[in-house]
């Protein structure tokens, strides 16, 4: 019997059935994804979306520096876009052209060779532009929203289409598009203000500097677990529910920052995201706040065992 996976339409990427999607996140845990595609190019990915049936469900992944993919692996197609959505390009003097699968550190050092200031925080956000949109992501006062011009997608008929800031519907850590999950977005136009290299230079080492001291950048993890609550630190929350360094099979909120969750070694996606509910729940008793995700969850939990 053929299933959708037979019934795919012709590509020129690379099409890899029941794909372990463990290797392609920041906290190396997760299941397959039923396939994984790696299109070659813009063009590739429409006619891909094109000819797949609407039934199957489509999730767009980055570097998975803000994923948490469960141990069932996940339904239907998961899409990596690779080189050729990797491309910068400044515009004029302000202005510079970012493809989906820019890193944002890149995009921040290319601004600033550019001489093109106001990117500089995306030195310390370590996932992609895609992700960057979809996350609206952003630190130490600075977010997606207030740079992005505009972005261009895909949407899930392989249509091209462009979003204006305001369409974006940016709030924090959370864009309009994310709700609807309909697009894959594949560049993005931002805009900074001239200025002088080697000042743009100097503060994007302060911002490295800091994050080095603060975060746990080395570890295996998805960045900041929870959403601040209106008022509160998440980090203080946890902090003070007492679960900072205290280890729960493998996982563990970080030591160095309490927001943080790491694998510390071979935890799987249950046990990271058993720990992160558990301190939900904790955090709800102790102090009445309620802690919602930031990392993102995606795919179904491994079947129970017989
Ligand atoms: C050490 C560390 C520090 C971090 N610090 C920060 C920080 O300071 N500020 C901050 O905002 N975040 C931070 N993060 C979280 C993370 O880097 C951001 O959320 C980032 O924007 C995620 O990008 P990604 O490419 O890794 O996306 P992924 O984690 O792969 O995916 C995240 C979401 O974006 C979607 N997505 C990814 N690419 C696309 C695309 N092309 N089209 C459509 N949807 C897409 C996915 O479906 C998913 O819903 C940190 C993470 C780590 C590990």
């Amino acid at each position: 019997m053929t299933d959708w996976r037979d019934r795919l339409p012709a590509i020129r990427g690379k099409l890899v059935k029941d794909a372990v999607l463990a290797p392609y996140t920041w906290l190396r845990v997760g299941g397959p994804a039923e396939a994984l595609f790696l299109p070659e190019d813009e063009d590739d990915l429409a006619v891909f979306l094109r000819g797949l049936d609407p039934a199957v469900p489509v999730t767009p992944i980055g570097v998975g520096s803000n994923l948490l993919v469960r141990d069932g692996g996940v339904e239907g197609v998961v899409i990596r876009l690779g080189r050729a959505f990797a491309r910068v390009e400044p515009r004029g003097d302000s202005a510079i052209y970012a493809g989906a699968a820019t890193l944002d550190a890149m995009l921040a050092r290319e601004a600033g060779k550019a001489g093109i200031a106001g990117l500089e925080f995306y030195r310390g956000v370590p996932g992609t532009i895609g992700g960057a949109c979809m996350m609206n992501a952003g630190c130490y006062g600075s977010e997606t929203k207030d740079v992005l011009v505009e972005a261009y997608a895909l949407d899930r008929r392989g249509e091209r289409r462009t979003l204006s800031n305001a369409e974006m519907g940016f709030s924090y850590r959370k864009s309009a598009p994310a709700a609807g999950g309909d697009l894959i977005f594949t560049g993005a136009l931002f805009r900074g203000r001239p200025d002088d290299p080697a000042g743009i230079e100097a503060r994007m080492e302060a911002i490295t500097a800091r994050r080095e001291a603060s975060q746990p950048i080395r570890e295996k993890t998805g960045g900041s677990t929870f959403k601040n609550p209106p008022g509160h630190s998440s980090w203080k929350l946890v902090d003070d529910a007492g679960w900072r360094g205290r280890l729960f099979g493998q996982a563990m909120f970080s030591p160095l920052h309490a927001n943080f969750l790491i694998n510390t070694g071979e935890a799987t996606a249950a046990d990271l995201e058993g720990l992160g509910e558990a301190v939900r729940a904790d955090v709800r008793t102790k102090f009445g706040v309620e802690l919602d995700w930031e990392i993102k969850r995606i795919g179904r939990p491994a079947p129970a065992a017989a």
